[in-house]
């Protein structure tokens, strides 16, 4: 049988010259600000000051005022804070709600929030009850000072190209951005700003989601994004019994252990390490490629290291080419040898 698709129409009542003004989600856990929401507040100042519009962060959370002088200090004029005991962790329903009413009410131009598992889930929501657009993902903001249009890129196409996606018609525009690529700005803890209190009528009766446990990761390894060294394995550790030699290596480097997409796809370690265009995106100090080929889409995730040193036994490997140190070797003979000097030190 064939199936009737019903063909919707999405009615374009908006006037965008009613929406002015720049919000960036604030996201929190425990009372502690994800980095990329402080990336977003830097990176939305200059937006903000291109359109000669307020700045305005939106924080959600139980007793979470506190975090307002955060937002202050990185350069925001406002910020929008909902407090309340729904909000204490992030669920998708109350915080949807509540963003979508405020979103209505207040009318900002620009929304951002961080690529992170919350935002991409929460984000695309929203923009679909507001009847707006969504870049997801993107590495790059601008704004077009004729059009006050906001010019959103991202990788497309396996990362080949970057697409440069606007929105003429609908507001707010919206774009969930990844961590690390925006620079965070030197906080200024002189700087304060308007608190708006929202009053939101959502109750916990209403939800139909309850949060039994927060359950800790088990691994008590240093977070990919917030690591200075990190050092990676790819295929060339050949097995899951190996990616000790890894792990050792970042230790004594007091930093963190990644991987390609070719190992965690094998299976030998979790995909919360991979780092490159569908894993993390990571900025560190020192970023040790080992046994990586360096295939576009790795690089897509960390080719903005401040040193990039790589390991590998085949001296025409692409790693090499963005790489600042090249050590061609068999990395089972070269980790070991580097964990052994740097623990002496
Ligand atoms: P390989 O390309 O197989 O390279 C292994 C390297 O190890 C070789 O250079 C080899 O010379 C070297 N080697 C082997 N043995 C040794 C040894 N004993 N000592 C030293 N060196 C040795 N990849 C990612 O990493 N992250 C992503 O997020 C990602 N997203 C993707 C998204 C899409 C849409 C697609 C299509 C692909 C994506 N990939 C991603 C996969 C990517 O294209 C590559 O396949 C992958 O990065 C290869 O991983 P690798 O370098 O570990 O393996």
């Amino acid at each position: 049988d064939a199936i009737e698709v019903e063909e919707t129409e999405v009615k374009v009542d908006v006037d965008i010259k009613d929406y002015r003004g720049v919000w960036v989600f604030i996201e929190q856990r425990d009372k502690h600000i994800a980095g990329v929401a402080l990336e977003l507040v830097s990176e939305g100042r200059k937006l903000a000051d291109e359109l000669g519009v307020e700045l305005a962060g939106v924080v959600l959370g139980e007793d979470v005022e506190d975090l307002a002088k955060d937002v202050f200090a990185y350069g925001a004029d406002k910020v929008y804070l909902v407090d309340g005991p729904v909000f204490k962790d992030y669920r998708t329903d109350p915080y949807t709600d509540v963003i979508v009413d405020m979103i209505n009410e207040y009318k900002p131009e620009i929304v951002l929030f961080g690529a992170t598992n919350n935002g991409r889930d929460f984000a695309a929501r929203i923009a679909v009850r507001v009847h707006a657009g969504l870049t997801a993902d993107c590495t790059e903001l601008s704004i077009d000072p004729e059009t006050r249009e906001l010019w959103q890129t991202r990788p497309a196409f396996g990362g080949n190209i970057m697409a440069t996606i606007i929105c003429p018609q609908h507001r707010p525009q919206m774009a969930t951005v990844r961590p690390k690529v925006m620079k965070k700005a030197e906080p200024d803890y002189n700087k304060t700003g308007e608190i708006v209190r929202v009053q939101s009528d959502v109750k916990e009766e209403d939800i139909s989601t309850k949060i039994q446990e927060i359950v800790e990761h088990a691994v008590k390894t240093l977070n990919l994004a917030e690591a200075d060294i990190i050092v990676s394995g790819g295929r060339g550790i050949g097995g899951p019994e190996n990616y000790h030699l890894i792990e050792e290596l970042a230790n004594a480097l007091n930093g963190a252990a990644g991987a390609s997409r070719a190992a965690v796809d094998a299976g030998w370690v979790p995909h919360y390490r991979q780092v490159g265009q569908t894993g993390k995106t990571v900025a560190p100090k020192i970023y040790v490629a080992c046994g990586i080929s360096g295939a576009i889409q790795h690089l897509a995730g960390m080719q903005t290291s401040d040193v990039i040193i790589a390991i590998n036994k085949d001296p025409e490997a692409p790693i090499f080419k963005v790489a600042t140190y090249g050590i061609v070797g068999d990395l089972h003979k070269v980790v070991p040898i580097l964990t052994k000097k740097f623990q002496e030190l």
